[in-house]
């Protein structure tokens, strides 16, 4: 019994202890809603409810009230009558705006009633009684710039949706004045405008040629934007998208079938454990309360629905454990009594800001002293939604960390690599790519319509990092000029910049216009401009170079003076009684007097002076040598200034080129100078601040006819084919070494004029960079660059390679002076034919005069001819027959008696007329 009584008396002790201690007390929380049906609601419901059923000291109930956006004057009398219920209020959630989050604040400063918020606000109203669990706005504008900053974006363009949201941007902005030129991008900022059709800013940003988009707008919007940004084809691959909406994972961007890169951010953990025992929870809440079966997908879960449960839960687990040391109550409040304020209102927010929530959604979670949320945790995902990439916390500053490191993200492009074809564009040039022939006379299809440096290159990277490709040539078989009126680039630049190829392999220059439209990979081939001459050798082609020292002109005036002069020294002589002299010196009276300048004679001592000969023949006359020495000196003029000329000549012809660097071009203007349009070389000295470069580049524009060419074999065709090689072409180093290898008549002049590179081209932003880039060092640690250089400049070579030797050398060839030995050769030739017609002439005389037939005489005269050891003459042919008669014999005695008289009295004048 005594028993049974001491059992009774304790159980009503504890029942009283429960009344007094544990009894259930109530408290209202205030919760301002936009709608309805606003995602907050639930985990509100869920947390009350959870807690009642569970922890019974105190019983939540929930003051709900909708209130509009922008009616500040509504929003205030329901919040007032929530403040005056009967219950009052323990605390305030909301509200969902910013219009009316000015006033909530200031009434809830003055009643000292918490006031829990889950949207971006400006600086908090009252430092003791508000908290907001949504991420300090300049902390997240950090964060969202450091991610931006990690994407290693050059340049990009941000279209955002409203003004007011432009704080999240202001770091993301400072991106563009970076430390160093080379971190710094280039920014794009541009209003999305009302919409719905946004396709006007979208084209401008397809126009602009850039990839990079920064959406800053609601997730409706931004799924808008990204539906007509696949309509006009801006979803493609090599584009990028950042949406800076937190929500971005509950949208699915797999229906968007993009090939474009989307990137998203968030701040709820979805691969923690949490979140789906959280999510259950409210799915029984439903169940129980609504008796409403439904399944929450933890990617449905909004970042206001994340917050407000991380509100609520904290709320009420810092209440409850305050309450267990000092119960806490509700009180009836009067907006217009601001005299009398909560009691527990700066307790529970104090505690709150300083207690470490037990559970949540959006870990870490940290206050400071005003209330603002001073750590989060901000993921970066990339294309579908479990690929979280790395993350962001305040604590990390100007850190990025990364999920996976740096091998995995290799592996994992390499797999996006080896899962297509690659399109590889290029243009034809030998030795770059040439077109094959089939040994059969197939015709050949795909890659193997192609061989050259360019192809081996390509099949040697796709080798090492095992991915097909398919080579394919440019429409307008050009490299890639920008043109600054219409704003486009022309050639492998456009395809590359259309998206249509995915590498560019050629003579391409990595230049800086280029590197800031396109990426490049590491050069595979050193070179610099250089000037292509043609070797001096080629002059002496011409055999008649001896013509050279004087101008046909000069020639043709020459020779018809030399006629003329000859004609009328002939007549001088003629009138000149001087040259009138006497036949026969022993003769002291002669009846005649003979002149010996006949025409032939005149021709002879004419040309006899010319030549610096002289002649056995001179005048005797005053005006005779008057004439003549006129004409010797006229003759002396020439004649030396030939041999000067000719010296001079032959001089140049051993010295080698005119020119020797690009200062001698630029020095003089009689050998013009030109380069290929609209490539590298032309941008080089359109840019260049160099003086003689300048200078080269206003030649080369001022110079008519245009002075450039349309590609290198036609500079190259030009060298060789100018006129007095009056043509230099600049043109890169390693194209002039492999035409000089075979065309031995051009040579470089002087040393490179500057150093470049050729490399790869690839779509700005390109993921392939680094694999290709790693693909080109192994192949030149390798070696495997020499080979190819060396295979196709000089081991598959068909026409006959120089000999250095022949290059070099400056000494005269047969060739060179081919021309004199031609007109000696044709000189002797006519001599001879002069002397066979006089030998005949002569025969025919003899036998005439000795009344022998033609052939007999002809006999005896070639005979005698061939008879080199008979030194005399008989003046009278020996006769064949002995059947001559007496009568000839006399006759003949007798002719040769006085022939031999006449001899010597110079009678032949008397022969003839005989
Ligand atoms: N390699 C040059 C380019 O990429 C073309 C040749 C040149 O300009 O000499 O434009």
């Amino acid at each position: 019994m005594k028993f049974f009584l001491g059992n009774i008396i304790f159980l009503f002790i504890f029942a009283c202890y429960n009344y007094y201690c544990l009894a259930s007390d109530a408290l209202t929380i205030g919760v301002l809603f936009n709608n309805n049906d606003a995602d907050e609601q639930l985990p509100v419901e869920s947390v009350t409810y959870a807690n009642n059923l569970i922890d019974q000291r105190i019983n939540y109930t929930c003051n709900a009230q909708i209130i509009s956006d922008d009616d500040t004057s509504e929003a205030n009398k329901k919040l007032c009558e929530m403040v005056n219920n009967k219950t009052g209020v323990a605390a305030v959630f909301g509200p969902p705006s910013g219009h009316t989050s000015a006033m909530v604040e200031s009434v809830c400063a003055a009643l000292e009633i918490p006031l829990i918020q889950i949207y971006p606000t400006k600086e908090p109203f009252s430092e003791y009684t508000t908290i907001n669990f949504y991420p300090n706005p300049k902390l997240l504008a950090k964060g969202i710039g450091r991610i931006v900053k990690s994407l290693h974006w050059k340049s990009f363009a941000v279209l955002y949706e409203s003004d007011e949201n432009l704080v999240l941007l202001q770091d993301i902005l400072k991106l563009e004045k970076s430390d160093s030129e080379e971190n710094a991008s280039s920014i794009n900022l541009k209003p999305l405008g009302q919409g719905p059709d946004y396709r006007v800013v979208l084209k401008d940003v397809q126009d602009s040629r850039e990839v990079n988009v920064i959406l800053d707008c609601s997730l409706s919007t931004a799924m808008r934007v990204l539906r007509q940004a696949k309509d006009i084809g801006l979803l493609e691959k090599y584009y990028n998208y950042f949406l800076t909406s937190l929500d971005a994972h509950t949208m699915d961007f797999e229906s968007l079938n993009a090939n474009a890169n989307i990137t998203t951010i968030r701040i709820i953990d979805i691969a923690s454990e949490d979140i789906t025992q959280i999510v259950k929870n409210w799915e029984l809440t439903k169940l129980h309360k609504k008796k409403e079966n439904i399944h929450i997908s933890p990617y449905s879960v909004t970042t206001s629905k994340a917050l407000m449960y991380d509100a609520i839960r904290h709320f009420v687990d810092s209440v409850n454990a305050l309450h267990v040391t000092q119960k806490i109550h509700q009180e009836q409040l009067s907006c217009d009594d601001t005299t009398k304020k909560y009691e527990n209102g700066l307790r529970i927010t104090a505690y709150m800001k300083i207690r470490p929530p037990t559970l949540s959604l959006t870990n870490p979670i940290k206050f400071d002293d005003y209330g603002r949320r001073t750590n989060f945790t901000l993921y970066l995902v990339q294309g579908f939604r479990e690929n979280v990439l790395g993350y962001w916390y305040p604590d990390l500053g100007n850190q990025f960390k990364l999920n996976f490191s740096a091998n995995e993200y290799q592996e994992k492009i390499v797999r996006d690599l080896q899962a297509e074809t690659i399109r590889v564009a290029s243009r034809l040039g030998a030795p770059y790519l040439m077109l094959k022939q089939s040994p059969n006379g197939d015709p050949l299809e795909g890659n193997a319509r192609f061989e050259g440096y360019s192809m081996d290159l390509i099949s040697e990277i796709a080798e090492f990092l095992n991915f097909k490709f398919e080579f394919y040539l440019v429409g307008d078989g050009q490299i890639g000029k920008y043109d600054e009126n219409t704003k486009q680039w022309n050639g492998l630049m456009r395809d590359i910049l259309d998206h249509k190829a995915d590498l560019a392999i050629c003579d391409l220059s990595l230049t800086h216009q280029r590197q800031k439209v396109v990426d490049f990979s590491l050069p595979f081939m050193s070179l610099g401009i250089s000037i292509l001459y043609k070797h001096s050798e080629a002059k002496s082609f011409n055999m008649f170079a001896f013509l050279d020292p004087f101008s046909t002109d000069v020639w043709v005036y020459t020779a018809t003076l030399y006629l003329t002069v000859t004609i009328v020294l002939y007549f001088v002589f003629r009138l000149s009684p001087d040259e009138w002299e006497n036949p026969h010196p022993c003769d002291e009276n002669p009846e005649e007097l003979e002149n010996i300048w006949d025409i032939k004679n005149c021709l002879w001592l004419t040309l006899g002076s010319i030549m610096a000969q002289g002649c056995d023949l001179l005048p005797k006359g005053m005006s005779s040598r008057t004439s003549s020495a006129m004409w010797w000196f006229f003759s002396l003029i020439m004649t030396s200034s030939y041999t000067a000329n000719l010296a001079a000549f032959l001089t140049a012809e051993k010295s080698g080129p005119t020119i020797e660097s690009a200062e001698d071009l630029a020095a003089q203007s009689k050998i013009k100078y030109g380069c290929m349009e609209g490539g590298s070389t032309q941008s080089f000295f359109r840019e260049s601040t160099f003086p003689t470069f300048q200078k080269m580049w206003l030649q080369m524009v001022q110079s008519q006819p245009s002075v450039f060419v349309d590609s290198n074999p036609d500079g190259l065709k030009r060298v060789q084919t100018s006129k007095n090689s009056l043509y230099a072409f600049l043109m890169e180093s390693t194209q002039l070494e492999y035409e000089t290898k075979t065309k031995c008549d051009l040579k470089q002049v002087g040393q490179n004029l500057d150093s470049k590179f050729y490399a790869i081209a690839m779509p700005m932003g390109s993921s392939y960079v680094g694999l290709i880039n790693s693909a080109v060092l192994h192949l030149s640690e390798t070696n495997r660059l020499q080979d190819l250089k060396k295979k196709w400049w000089e081991e598959k070579r068909n026409e006959t390679v120089c000999s250095s030797k022949e290059q070099v050398s400056s000494s005269l060839t047969l060739i060179n002076v081919g021309g004199i030995f031609g007109v000696l050769y044709v000189g002797i030739g006519i001599a001879y034919f002069i002397a066979f017609c006089e030998f005949l002439w002569n025969v025919k005389n003899v036998s005439v005069e000795e009344h022998i037939s033609f052939k007999d005489a002809l006999k005896i005269e070639l005979k005698f001819a061939f008879s080199f050891w008979i030194k005399r003459k008989k003046t009278k042919c020996p006769t064949p027959s002995p059947s001559s008669s007496p009568s000839v014999k006399s006759r003949s005695k007798s002719r040769s008696l006085l022939r031999s008289a006449g001899s010597f009295f110079s009678l032949n004048r008397l022969n003839n007329k005989e």
